[in-house]
C-alpha cells in the first residue's frame, strides 16, 4: 500500500515536475542556430521586412516563416532565410465570410482563387507551403475567431493534394480530440509526401496525445511555440504555461522532445500585437527549453529538422 503510494507520488513528480539540464548543452543552448517556423509576417500593421532581419540577426535566428502572411517584400529582404507560406489571410477571410461550412467547401471562391495561386507559386519555387489553418481553436483565441471543423474535409484535401504534388506543408493549428487524430492519420496517410506541422503541438500539457500521432506517421511534426511563460504573461492567459516556464522545461516534455527528436521544431508565435516581444521569446525557448536538451536533439530540433523538411539552405 505504502509502495503504491509512494510510486503514485513518484510517477506525479517525474510528470510534472521538471527536468535537469544537460551539463554538454548549456552552452550551445546560447548560441545555436534557430529556425523559427511559426514567425507571422503580418500585412496588416506590418513591421518592416528589415525590422524582421534584423530581429532574427540580433537573436540568431537564421531562418522563419512558416505561416501567414506571405509577404514580397519579407522574401526579397531574408531570400533563402525564409520559410514562406500562403493561406492564413484567405482562411480568415473565408470563415467570416462564410463560417465553418465556407471552410469545408472547395467550390468557395476564395479557396478556388487560392488553390490556383498556390499552385503557381509553389512551381515556381516562391513558396514552400500553406499555413496557419486554424481547423480548431475553440477554446483559445478571442472569441469571434474561435471555432472548430473537422480537418479532413474536401477543401482542405485540395490544399493537402496540391501541397503533395511539390513536397510541401501544411501547417495546421488545432486542439486534440478523437476526430482530430482519426483525420490527420488519414490526411497524412493519403498525402505521404507533404508534411503536416502541427502549431503549438496541440497546445496541451498532455504529451501522450501528441506523441502517439507522431509515432503512428513521419511526416507530421510539431513546434513548441506558445506553450511558456512569455505567451501566458504578455497575453494575460488565464491558465499556467503547458511545457516550460523560467524554472525550466517540465520533464514530461523532455521525455516527449528525446523520443521525437527528428519531429519536433521550435516556433515563437509573435502573434497578437507581441511581435515586440520576440527577443524575450527566443531568449525563453534558448534558457527554459534547448539546454535541457541532449546535444542530438538541440541540434535537431533547432534547426537540422526545418532543414531537411523546409529544403533550407545552411548558411
Ligand atoms: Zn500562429
Amino acid at each position: 500500500m505504502l509502495k503504491n503510494a509512494l510510486n503514485i507520488l513518484f510517477l506525479m513528480i517525474s510528470t510534472l515536475g521538471y527536468a535537469q539540464p544537460n551539463p554538454q548543452s548549456i552552452e550551445l543552448a546560447k548560441t545555436i542556430a534557430i529556425a523559427d517556423v511559426h514567425m507571422h509576417t503580418y500585412q496588416q500593421n506590418p513591421r518592416s521586412a528589415q525590422w524582421w532581419r534584423e530581429m532574427m540577426d540580433a537573436n540568431g535566428v537564421i531562418w522563419g516563416g512558416a505561416v501567414g502572411d506571405y509577404r514580397e517584400d519579407v522574401q526579397a529582404e531574408l531570400e533563402g532565410r525564409y520559410i514562406p507560406a500562403v493561406g492564413q489571410p484567405e482562411f480568415f477571410k473565408v470563415f467570416f465570410k462564410d463560417g465553418s461550412s465556407g471552410l469545408i467547401n472547395p467550390e468557395n471562391e476564395t479557396f478556388r482563387d487560392l488553390y490556383i495561386r498556390s499552385e503557381k507559386l509553389l512551381k515556381e519555387g516562391k513558396i514552400k507551403g500553406f499555413g496557419e489553418f486554424h481547423t480548431d481553436n475553440h477554446s483559445s483565441g478571442p472569441p469571434r475567431i474561435r471555432r472548430s471543423i473537422r480537418t479532413d474535409n474536401p477543401a482542405m484535401r485540395k490544399f493537402y493534394e496540391i501541397a503533395n504534388r511539390y513536397g510541401g506543408f501544411i501547417q495546421i493549428h488545432a486542439e486534440f480530440d478523437g476526430d482530430f487524430e482519426k483525420d490527420i492519420l488519414s490526411l497524412s496517410a493519403d498525402y505521404p509526401n507533404t508534411t503536416t506541422i502541427l502549431s503549438h503541438c496541440l497546445s496541451t500539457k498532455n504529451v501522450d496525445p501528441i506523441a502517439r500521432i507522431l509515432g503512428k506517421q513521419k511526416n507530421i511534426v510539431c513546434e513548441i511555440s506558445s506553450l511558456g511563460a512569455v505567451h501566458v504573461n504578455r497575453l494575460n492567459i488565464p491558465r499556467s504555461p503547458h511545457a516550460f516556464d523560467s524554472a525550466g522545461l517540465y520533464s514530461n516534455w523532455l521525455t516527449f522532445m528525446e523520443a521525437y527528436p527528428d519531429q519536433v521544431l521550435l516556433g515563437s508565435d509573435p502573434c497578437c500585437g507581441i511581435d515586440a516581444s520576440y527577443s524575450e521569446i527566443i531568449d525563453e525557448l534558448r534558457a527554459s527549453v534547448l539546454p535541457y536538451l541532449s546535444p542530438p536533439t538541440m541540434e535537431k530540433i533547432a534547426n537540422k529538422n526545418a532543414i531537411r523538411i523546409f529544403s533550407l539552405k545552411s548558411y
